[in-house]
């Protein structure tokens, strides 16, 4: 018996989130004796980066080199990990909760008549049934769901488990697995990115500015400061609105919802359409002039201020670390 993983990977990297994945499945496996961690890779990923999924707690990794799986076909990854699970006899699948994983989830419950549980935040208590702790409402409430089904999916949210980096390297083996023309009744035939940037919703740093930046032309400091650590830029609604920012860079609840592991919000006031997109974070920084903003009270760190002398301060003293 084996709990499976599904694991995502772009532009040859395994995403973070997955790492995330396969650590909360070694630790589930654990608690439930449900034997070792095995994940499922699908697309062209080196056999050194599948390897390395060991750490985070993989004994095995099966990896379907297929080409035709490069672009994320919906339906033909259902297919495909419906196959590794039954291969190698799991009860339980765990994947990252992401666009992709939902998809690819909800279509494996089907197939595997399975109980499908997203936005998990801890393990399933089993002292009475297996009941499992979801965030729901972009983070403001948990709810417990009882899982009754023998097959069950995890889908784990992001930064909801700590990510485990001392294990060994992983067995990367061949997985041959048969896709039907019918799984790829429709395709992504070309994507291109709107940015070389990092991208928002993925992000494990981000760098947000309100209506406190007063223009477009001010920008520039957010996104060296940005740069410097390595962060995706967002925004608040009005600031897209106005069309100082793209909308793509709007946060909040009616735009992009990110659970980054730092979110440093400048000139921004905390309005609650604005944190219901960023609750999710882990650590909250909040540059305002104004002592009495509310985003102070959803701050981890609060720096009470100008924006215009302390980002550039802060930049040059992130630059000279
Ligand atoms: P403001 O409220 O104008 O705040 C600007 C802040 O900048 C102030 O706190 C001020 O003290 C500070 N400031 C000014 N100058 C400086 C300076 N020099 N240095 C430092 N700080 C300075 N908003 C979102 O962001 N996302 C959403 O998804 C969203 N959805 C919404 C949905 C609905 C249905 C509704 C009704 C509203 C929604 N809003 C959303 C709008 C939201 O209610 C707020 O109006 C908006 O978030 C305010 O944006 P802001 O903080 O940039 O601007």
């Amino acid at each position: 018996m084996s709990i499976l993983v599904y694991i995502e990977h772009a532009e040859g990297k395994v995403k973070k989130t997955s790492l995330e994945a396969v650590s909360f499945a070694h630790a589930l496996s654990g608690k439930t004796g449900e034997g070792e961690v095995v994940a499922v890779a699908l697309g062209t990923v080196s056999a050194d980066e599948l390897a390395a999924v060991g750490k985070a707690g993989a004994a095995k990794v099966l990896h379907s080199s297929d080409e035709r799986l490069n672009a994320g076909v919906i339906q033909a990854h259902a297919t495909a990990v419906a196959q590794a699970f039954a291969a190698v006899g799991a009860k339980t699948l765990v994947l990252a909760k992401s666009s992709l994983g939902d998809a690819v989830a909800a279509r494996l419950a089907i197939k595997l008549n399975a109980g499908l549980v997203s936005n998990v935040v801890e393990l399933p208590s089993t002292s009475a049934g297996y009941v499992v702790k979801r965030s729901i409402y972009t983070g403001k409430a948990f709810a417990e769901t009882t899982v009754t089904t023998e097959n069950k999916i995890l889908a784990v949210k992001k930064n909801a488990v700590d990510l485990k980096t001392d294990g060994t390297e992983a067995v990367v083996e061949n997985l041959s697995v048969t896709i039907s023309d019918s799984d790829f009744a429709s395709k992504i035939t070309s994507t291109e990115r709107a940015t070389g940037e990092v991208l928002l919703p993925e992000a494990d740093i981000v760098v947000s500015g309100g209506r406190g930046m007063k223009g477009p032309e001010n920008w520039g400091m957010l996104e060296d400061l940005a740069k410097t650590l390595g962060a995706a830029t967002g925004c608040s609604k009005p600031v897209s609105d106005i069309g100082w920012r793209p909308h793509h860079e709007h946060v909040g609840q009616t735009g992009v919802k990110v659970a980054p592991s730092l979110y440093v919000a400048v000139g921004i006031s905390g309005a609650i359409q604005h944190l219901a997109g960023v609750n999710s974070s882990k650590c909250i920084v909040v540059i305002n002039k104004d002592p009495e903003a509310p985003f102070f009270k959803a701050a981890d760190y609060g720096i009470v201020g100008d924006a215009f002398e302390i980002v550039p301060k802060l930049t040059d003293a992130l630059k000279a670390e």
